[in-house]
């Protein structure tokens, strides 16, 4: 494909309506499972544009799909929406002021991620149908990316088995091909159950599952010179068990994320903290059940996806901002310290320009090889269909991530510039392959050898629920 073939400009013609669910999307900040209110108006442009839309997919009710098209190849567009705790914040403003306070805000940019992608999908559609050509796209509203692992339950639950190619974005400083570099984890809890006891007239009758809490800590901490480098793990005690110190305390409980570098590495790791919480209720005469939250696979990343993204965002070129938008951003960047800046550039290997507020140029897309992040729901996907990421410059070079500076920004004229150049690259990635089936072909034999003797086993084994809040239930 020599040009965009007309999905740009589609892009141009319907980009008023997404910018406008990305900004409702930022004024209704919504948590992991709770994002009734994000759903729906995702369902309904959905269905406002045309799409076959099921709510409550996966038995998740904040998932939403659209599909439009008929035969020919699957291509998947994901999306997001949810938002963060604690992170309410004016927008536009850069001064920390929240709107409500202890509100909730977006402080990942998930308002521009579900918009931008949706607003790809949208023109895929339009360019199939005005081009008589075979093929369906499918725009994924995905709840409770930070840790619901919404999609996990999705993969488990078969809803990509017919997809052929996942396409996503993540809002960012700057615009490149995403670096497939994230770590697969699990979220567990370590329930330690004891015998209570009067802790000074009978304390040789009470065993404290509080002291199995500590001691699994400990175990832990020593462990970590013996685990891959790469690893991490991460606890916080959410039930110490009471705050009587003169009761033996029955029941404790641990939060461990375990986070490393591939599946295989993840699952044994979890296993050997497993054996530390064992040992730590041996030592105590406790006993101990563990229980997955979530997890996460790493993500594969996809070669020839890589290079077919990159060469439309290349033939597209960087993104456009103008002296407002630079200023605006310079007004952020006062609020950051040189380290944050630094950090921004260091992720991807780069050295810190001066004077630069936004991104205005492209980022190689081998930027990035070797730094280590979070993790992503996106990576379980990743492990079953082929799927392909960029990141999309939509904020001030160094603005901290799940901060209030990223969420006064949500709703600039820099996150919609970026939500558009973000989507037109998406759109045109996903109309390439329509068309080319070859690509299809070389990205599912790349995601093969990648996988070739590493059975896929979801972190999210089959009997766990979804972490859905008692509202959702409601
Ligand atoms: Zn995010």
């Amino acid at each position: 494909m020599q040009n965009s073939d007309g999905v740009w400009e589609i892009v141009e013609r319907k980009r008023a309506a997404f910018f406008e669910l990305s900004d409702r999307i930022w004024d209704i900040p919504e948590t992991n499972y709770l994002e009734y209110q994000s759903a729906e108006e995702h369902a309904r442009l959905l269905e406002s544009e045309g799409f076959r839309v099921e709510r409550g997919i996966a038995d998740l009710p904040t998932a939403v799909m659209g599909e439009a098209g008929e035969g020919g190849p699957i291509i998947a567009i994901l999306g997001e929406f949810d938002a963060l705790p604690g992170l309410s914040q004016q927008a536009g403003i850069a001064e920390e002021r929240p709107l409500v306070d202890g509100g909730n805000g977006h402080g990942c940019g998930h308002n521009m991620l579900g918009a931008g992608s949706m607003l790809a999908a949208a023109a895929v559609k339009d360019f199939l149908a005005e081009n008589g050509l075979k093929g369906r796209v499918r725009y994924y509203g995905c709840p409770a990316e930070e840790g619901g692992s919404s999609k996990g339950f999705m993969v488990r639950a078969g809803i990509f088995d017919d997809v052929d190619i996942a396409i996503s974005w993540h809002p960012a400083a700057f615009a490149g091909v995403n670096n497939p570099i994230s770590l697969a984890c699990n979220e567990i809890n370590f329930h330690f159950s004891g015998r209570a006891s009067h802790a000074s007239a009978t304390p040789h009758l009470g065993r404290s599952a509080l002291d199995a809490v500590e001691l699994m800590n400990v175990g832990v901490n020593y462990m970590r010179e013996h685990m891959p480098s790469t690893a991490r793990i991460h606890y916080a005690i959410t039930d110490a068990g009471g705050a009587a110190p003169n009761v033996v305390q029955a029941r404790a409980t641990v939060r461990y994320l375990i986070r490393a570098r591939t599946l295989p590495e993840l699952l044994s790791l979890v296993a050997r903290v497993k054996k530390v919480a064992e040992g730590a209720a041996l030592m105590t005469e406790t006993t101990v059940r563990s229980e997955i939250i979530s997890g996460d696979a790493n993500l594969v990343g996809n070669t020839p996806l890589e290079e077919c993204m990159f060469s439309h965002l290349q033939r597209l070129g960087p993104p456009v901002f103008d002296d407002a938008d630079r200023e605006t951003a310079r007004k952020f960047q006062e609020t950051f310290n040189a380290e944050d800046i630094a950090a921004s550039y260091g992720r991807f290997a780069l050295k810190p320009k001066k004077d630069q507020p936004l991104c205005e140029e492209i980022f190689p897309l081998s930027a990035g090889d070797g730094t280590l992040v979070g993790s992503t729901d996106v990576g379980t996907v990743s492990w079953v269909v082929p799927t392909v990421q960029m990141r999309g410059a939509t904020y001030a070079i160094g603005t901290p991530g799940h901060s209030w500076q990223l969420v006064a920004q949500g709703k600039l004229p820099v996150a919609h510039k970026g939500t558009e150049h973000a989507a037109k690259v998406m759109a045109s990635t996903a109309a390439d392959l329509i068309r080319n089936p070859e690509l299809i072909k070389a990205a599912k034999a790349d995601h093969q050898a990648r996988l070739e003797g590493t059975p896929f086993i979801n972190p999210i084994p089959d009997d766990v629920a979804p972490p859905l809040p008692e509202k959702a239930h409601a």
